[in-house]
């Protein structure tokens, strides 16, 4: 019902927006933001109140987060231990957060502290070198007791480039973040999600799990903190469950992230915890164990 109520108060958001922009003018989703500021159409007694609208204001969101947000939450769910991708399996309303391209500091923090809040652990694949050039932000997501990940050491669009040099750079990646950290990371996400099947084996070979995507929030898009939540949790209704990809590197995402995750809270969401088990190898990976042993 809840949602209904927040999706009819979002079309409402969009409708006046649209109503707001000029005729001719930039219709940019930009505009269409700037064009929510309350003070150029003050609510009348009949129009419908949305749902917790000062929340979506960016500015003023970050502020009252404290109290909004405050627990106790029952958002964590269970920890999911994984040796390789098949074991990566969620149930329905099962979500996994993962955040590329970091670590980012400040945003990175923020997104950190509202983790903390609703008891939850995320994954953050990192950029290699994102996690040299901020050590201590890398070290204090590991200290937090997330998962981390390597994402690249420059973050290129490895199905551009040779197959050596792809394989180079996701070395490379994996190196720095694992030196920056203390411990080997042992799981790895494609920029851009530009993958091909021989790398994908290539990059199972070398013992890590490939995280791919389920829910991408867009969140690297010029929209609003809310336009973020929205996509999201439009996909999740679709799907059920899934991987969200977003980026520890845009305030907006930071800023969005305690409304998504109190939606998930209310929609009945639990957030799995990713853990890397090295299990003993099944049959099934037989094939996998044989290509390792032949790549080192
Ligand atoms: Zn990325």
């Amino acid at each position: 019902m809840t949602y209904r109520l927040f999706l009819a108060g979002l079309a409402m958001t969009l409708s006046l927006a649209g109503c707001a922009t000029k005729p001719g003018g930039d219709a940019s989703l930009k505009t269409g933001y700037a064009a929510e500021e309350p003070q150029h159409r003050p609510l009348k007694a009949h129009d419908r109140v949305e749902m917790e609208p000062t929340k979506w204001a960016g500015a003023e969101l970050e502020t009252r987060e404290t109290d909004a947000w405050s627990g106790p939450h029952h958002l964590a769910g269970r920890t999911l231990e994984v040796s390789s991708l098949r074991d990566l399996k969620l149930a329905n309303k099962e979500v996994i957060l993962t955040f590329d391209d970091g670590p980012a500091p400040g945003k990175t923090e923020r997104i950190l502290s509202t983790l903390d809040k609703f008891g939850v652990k995320a994954t953050f694949m990192m950029v290699g070198e994102m996690a040299e050039a901020h050590p201590a932000t890398a070290r204090k997501v590991f200290d937090d007791g997330d998962t981390i990940g390597s994402h690249t050491f420059r973050h290129p669009d490895l199905d551009k480039m040779s197959f050596d040099m792809a394989m180079a750079e996701i070395a490379k990646g994996e190196n720095a973040v694992s030196k920056v950290i203390g411990t080997d990371v042992s799981f790895f996400r494609f920029p851009y999600l530009a993958d091909s099947k021989r790398l994908r084996e290539a990059v199972s070979a070398r013992d890590l799990v490939i995280m791919d995507v389920d829910i991408d929030s867009k969140d690297y898009f010029n929209t609003t903190p809310a336009a973020v939540v929205t996509r999201t949790m439009d996909q999740l209704q679709h799907r059920g469950h899934g991987i969200i990809l977003m980026h520890d590197i845009h305030s907006r995402t930071a800023t969005m992230l305690p409304t998504l995750l109190s939606r998930l809270e209310s929609g009945g969401y639990k957030v799995v915890t990713l853990k890397f088990h090295r299990g003993s190898a099944p049959a099934s990976n037989l094939v996998a164990q044989a290509d390792l042993k032949m790549t080192r």
